[in-house]
């Protein structure tokens, strides 16, 4: 049992934030298009959608309760006083928010990411300070964001880039009962199913990951695992999406849709879909007999960490460098296969993430320098190493 107990802190300290930027992530691939990247939606601030269509989002948000009470037989229901009224005008702003159960502490505000290579001639910036209450982390450093004022124009391709880094921005982050805040305690979501609630970054880990496919021991020894709610937002907010998209406020329909492509994007990383990639069942068990349960978390936490560096490293390196037709860039603005989520984004997208578990498991083992993922008494968050993790992996 104190294996199982041990994984449910650790998946929050290292394992909450997943892909770092992912507004980079998608970017080589919206750059691309021209229908994407002209200025052809005006941005609208999200006061002036709701009291355009309260009665819409009351709908749907009636619509996303309904059908996640049937999907998702762990899902939280909301609290009916939180329920969206959509006749009532006061408050539209602060009642969407505690409708949808997203921290009220960022401003949801106009913006956008000034992605690699372009230039802001001297335009306004806004800081990060100003967008999120986190400290910025190693992929925001460096990052530049642009203020929109209502009814300026903007790309579809920044609006979505940019929207699907947003969830990281904090919008998860202090919503279960024993997390401390105010809304917490109102959202009826409970106590915070895995990982520490005590760690800044770490109470978003149970939106953004999502354990749908555990065996049948895991998910006896520990059912909390199984209270993962990335689906919850990809449905909330893809069908916020279809709603200003029917309606004509195709900004906050390509914002809704980035935020949705957030957790899609999440749930692609088997270190998200899986509580221990590369761990056979049996090997689980021989570690919780042999006592060395520590050293089995400590090594996937560790992959999980230096394979997000590795990504982050290697896209931002060539993006900066302007190497758009690089092998790597490429893959991803012309990938060689599509993939149709013909029977949803479960099981379609997170079986195919878990069966790639082992294999990025195995690669990691066997590529990366021996000390930084097959040493259980190294630490790779915080070891320096970050920044190096290319070369280091290139034997340079
Ligand atoms: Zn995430």
């Amino acid at each position: 049992m104190r294996f199982y107990l041990t994984v449910a802190l650790c998946l929050c300290s290292q394992l909450a934030g997943a892909w770092s930027d992912h507004a980079s992530l998608a970017w080589p691939m919206l750059r691309e298009r021209d229908a994407l990247t002209q200025p052809s939606l005006v941005a609208e601030p999200l006061e002036a959608f709701l009291l355009a269509e309260s009665d819409g989002v009351a709908g749907v948000l009636d619509q996303v309760e309904r059908a996640m009470l049937v999907l998702d037989p762990e899902y939280p229901a909301t609290p009916a006083e939180l329920r969206f009224d959509g006749t009532a005008s006061d408050d539209l702003r602060a009642r969407f928010i505690a409708a949808l159960r997203i921290s009220p502490r960022l401003s949801y505000s106009l913006y956008h990411q000034v992605m690699p290579g372009e230039s802001i001639d001297g335009a306004a910036t806004v800081s990060w300070q100003q967008l999120s209450f986190l400290e910025p982390g190693v992929s925001h450093e460096d990052t530049v964001y642009r203020p929109l004022l209502p009814g300026e124009e903007v790309s579809i391709a920044h609006v979505v880039a940019s929207a699907s880094d947003e969830p990281d921005m904090g919008m998860d982050i202090g919503l279960y009962t024993d997390n401390g805040t105010e809304f917490g305690a109102r959202y009826g979501m409970g106590p915070q199913p895995f990982g520490n609630p005590n760690l800044s970054y770490g109470s978003q880990a149970p939106l953004h990951m999502g354990f749908y496919h555990l065996d049948w021991l895991t998910a006896y020894a520990q059912p909390e695992l199984k209270r993962g709610l990335p689906l919850w937002r990809i449905v909330l907010y893809e069908s916020l999406a279809e709603l200003a998209f029917t309606t004509g406020h195709d900004y906050w329909g390509w914002r809704f849709m980035g935020w949705a492509l957030h957790y899609i994007g999440d749930l692609t990383q088997p270190y998200h879909t899986e509580p221990l990639p590369g761990v056979s069942l049996l090997s689980a068990l021989w570690s919780v007999i042999t006592g060395r349960t520590d050293e089995v978390i400590q090594l996937v936490s560790n992959r999980h960490g230096v394979i997000e560096s590795y990504q982050y490293r290697r896209m931002a390196d060539l993006m900066d460098r302007g190497r758009w037709s690089s092998p790597l860039l490429q893959s991803i603005a012309r990938p060689q296969t599509s993939c149709f989520l013909s029977a949803g984004v479960i099981p379609d997208l997170t079986l195919g993430s878990v069966a790639m578990g082992d294999q990025l498991d195995g690669i990691l083992s066997s590529v990366v320098p021996a000390r930084f993922v097959s040493d259980p008494t190294f630490e790779w968050v915080g070891s320096g190493f970050e920044d190096q993790v290319v070369d280091k992996v290139a034997g340079v």
